[in-house]
């Protein structure tokens, strides 16, 4: 062999290494990019975003794209260039220990759940933005809740729709109107693969209907140690119009929505059967999966020979069921053709007649004029049912109170366990660097214990200040990034989009407003008084700014004239650029704004919030909520941990309500807000301000966190649940 020779069989031999470790180092990225515990670990989010920070925010932080953007080879001198491989691995490992371990608030807290896993359905789930299977709340809910039970250890499958167009993205026209966009999702970019059954092959489930069937296939989206599966009607034998039926979240007519329904709780259960599970425990998430027990019954009929009232009985110890709204039109509702068509032959293989099956969705069983209501149904097929906070299981007892008839307001079998928040995921890095420097060692795996917030009080004032200031310095510069975009896409001129560039004071008291545009939550509450509005944005010494976001359902509207009339407050000179409106409120903006906000103003008309959680996560990162005293803030408020508009009292009528409580806001902002947080010290801190943010976030961050919502679920209703345990539903 020559030289020559023997160099490049050398070279070829490190070039072959070197290859392989370039595929090994990819392949451990895309491991990484495959299961979405990424998304609530900053060590891992930071290592994709070092890999091209602008393609990151580009795309959507969605990792599966941006990797692949690359060759294994372009990764690996990225890798080299940044430094990156001890990360890569090191996270690499995080991911296995963490998908192994044995040790986990589930193995001594819940361990009768054993080898029967709760099977949690949602019409929605929001894990990140790089996901748009969610629209809002409900489903950041069902997103935060798998999080939380991948980290406690709780057994649980979770079931859902996959959507390929998934909620409307939001943009503004020229006059400030909605204009809703469908982007269609690429497959290849989602962390998806095909659910397949126990000889390996994909699994596709049919269900009939009056008029034809329907079919759907199964994806499965890891979320931890949790196993999402996703239903798609998009797949070869079904009708054109029936492959787009589930393209998009909320979209289409009564129709539509029946048959997503259908295929949610009756192919959600009938899916998990072909995969080989065999839950204990049903969960449903709000009424629109709540045909699913129907299709529990109808196997247990089958497999044990029982009667329909004996299956129904069994099914409905197994069963919870969540309710989510006090709001009339919120509860779905079917008329009787769409029911029969639909369910008809589930019906015929359950043995009961037409009016049987309308009777169980109706208050009155005989009443024929009764449309069929899924919160009825969910209701009488669960022997446990609950609202989301205290207040709105007040409210929910009395909506449903003529559902038993013989039964006190006190003794309706509706019991409440307050929403909360996946901390992981919320929590901005910077602060919880803080919480790590000052909270006891492994206090991550103790978030819901009120022991170890306690350390908070000994954090230095200025430290919680500076990391706060830091975090509404990113929120500035976001809102700015975002404004001028919007100003330049609606091809504004250079003057406006400069001004954009410039928008916000951080050291100016900065509020938040981001929600859905539904008309009782009252957007523009502070907008009823201009003149007082104007004098107060305007005030020399003691400014403040508003940050507004939100979407409005397509077809609402009064929704839509109020964002109009909030994003055109910006050519109002008198407001001095200090209102601006962020378009597309998603998991990104929010994650953003509650991060940043110095306060969290909430002011729905009480008592039609059933829980919110937005302001939840505004707390862990020191943000104050200013807020009516409904939903989770009626329990939360204790006088010291932030604001309360009005007295948490009932009007006579909306008017006189708004106007109170206007008055209230205005009162509260003018004298307590303002005066708070523009009291500095001679070294420049709000003392009081901050006394207060400590309180908050002392008191509520265990409490209102999700982790202690489902410890609460797996205590009192999974475990009595997958136990059979004929409980009177009676767990307040
Ligand atoms: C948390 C969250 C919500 C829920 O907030 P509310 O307080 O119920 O309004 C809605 N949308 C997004 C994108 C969220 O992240």
């Amino acid at each position: 062999m020559t030289p020559v020779e023997t160099m490049t069989h050398e070279s070829t031999a490190q070039n072959r290494r070197s290859n392989m470790n370039a595929q090994t180092l990819y392949d451990k990225c895309m491991a990484l990019a495959s299961n979405l515990w990424w998304s609530w670990n900053p060590e891992v989010i930071n290592l994709f975003r070092d890999l091209d920070p602008i393609r990151w925010r580009q795309l959507d932080h969605n990792p599966i794209a941006l990797l692949r953007e690359f060759t294994p080879e372009r990764l690996e001198s990225r890798a080299s260039e940044m430094v990156l491989y001890s990360r890569i691995h090191h996270a690499y490992r995080q991911l296995k220990q963490y998908l192994s371990s044995q040790q986990t608030w589930s193995t001594t807290n819940a361990g009768v759940l054993g080898s029967k896993p709760v099977a949690y359905f949602s019409a929605e789930f929001g894990i990140h933005e790089s996901v748009p299977i969610y629209s809002g709340g409900l489903g950041v809910l069902s997103g935060d809740h798998i999080k939380s039970a991948s980290g406690l250890g709780v057994p649980l499958v979770a079931v859902g729709l996959f959507y390929d167009q998934g909620y409307f993205k939001q943009r503004l026209d020229e006059h400030g109107y909605q204009v809703e966009e469908y982007v269609d999702t690429k497959v290849e970019n989602l962390p998806v693969q095909h659910a397949l059954d126990k000889d390996g092959n994909p699994i596709t489930i049919k269900i009939e209907t009056r008029t034809g069937h329907l079919l759907a296939r199964v994806w499965l989206m890891s979320v931890g140690r949790v196993r999402l599966y996703l239903l798609d009607c998009d797949v070869e034998g079904n009708s054109p119009e029936d492959r787009s039926l589930t393209s998009r979240l909320y979209g289409g007519d009564e129709r539509t929505r029946i048959r997503q329904e259908l295929v949610l709780g009756v192919g959600g259960v009938r899916a998990l059967s072909a995969l080989g599970i065999t839950p204990g425990v049903y969960h449903l998430n709000e009424g629109h999966s709540a045909f699913g027990p129907l299709e529990v019954i109808r196997e247990r009929m089958t497999e044990d020979g029982m009667s329909f009232d004996d299956a129904l009985r069994e099914v409905a110890r197994n069963t919870v069921f969540t309710t989510h709204t006090p709001v009339p039109a919120g509860h779905d509702r079917f008329g009787a053709e769409a029911v029969e068509e639909h369910l008809g032959p589930l019906r015929d293989a359950l043995g009961i007649s037409y009016e049987h099956l309308m009777g169980l969705g109706r208050v009155e069983p005989q009443n024929p004029h009764e449309s069929f209501c899924m919160t009825v149904l969910g209701l009488k097929l669960s022997r446990r049912a609950n609202a989301v906070s205290s207040l709105h299981g007040h409210v929910s007892r009395r909506m449903w109170a003529h559902l038993w008839p013989w039964r006190s307001e006190e003794e309706i079998p509706i019991g409440h366990i307050t929403n909360g928040v996946h901390i992981p995921s919320w929590l901005a890095w910077q602060m919880q660097q803080l919480y790590d420097r000052h909270f006891p060692a492994g206090w991550a795996n103790r978030m819901g214990e009120p022991e170890v917030w306690q350390k908070l009080y000994a954090v230095d004032d200025g430290e919680l200040w500076e990391t706060h200031n830091a975090l509404k310095n990113l929120l500035t510069a976001f809102v700015r990034r975002r404004i001028s975009r919007q100003c330049r896409r609606r091809g504004e001129s250079d003057d406006v989009v400069e001004t954009a560039r410039n928008l916000l004071d951080p050291d100016v008291l900065t509020i938040g407003f981001a929600r859905r545009f539904a008309t009782y939550k009252r957007a523009d509450l502070i907008m009823s008084d201009m003149d007082r509005l104007i004098q107060l944005l305007s005030n020399e010494e003691r400014p403040f700014q508003l940050i507004f976001a939100g979407k409005a359902h397509p077809k609402d509207e009064p929704g839509k004239e109020l964002i109009r009339r909030i994003a055109n407050a910006r050519h109002e000179s008198a407001l001095c650029n200090r209102v601006v409106f962020i378009e597309d409120y998603d998991i990104n903006v929010c994650r953003h704004l509650i991060q940043g906000v110095d306060v969290w103003l909430n002011n729905p008309r009480r008592p039609l919030e059933a829980s919110g959680t937005s302001g939840q996560k505004v707390v862990l990162n020191g943000g104050l909520n200013f807020s009516i005293l409904d939903g989770w803030w009626a329990e939360a408020f204790d006088g010291n941990n932030g604001f309360a508009i009005g007295k948490g009292t009932a009007h006579v009528s909306d008017e006189i309500g708004d106007a109170r409580d206007a008055e209230s806001l205005f009162d509260v902002l003018e004298n307590k807000v303002i005066p708070l947080y523009y009291q500095r010290d001679i070294d420049g801190l709000p003392r009081q301000w901050i006394r207060m943010m400590k309180h908050s976030i002392a008191s509520l961050a265990w409490r209102f966190s999700s982790d202690r919502m489902v410890m609460d679920y797996a205590r009192s209703c999974y475990k009595p649940a997958a136990g059979g345990v004929s409980c009177d539903m009676n767990f307040r």
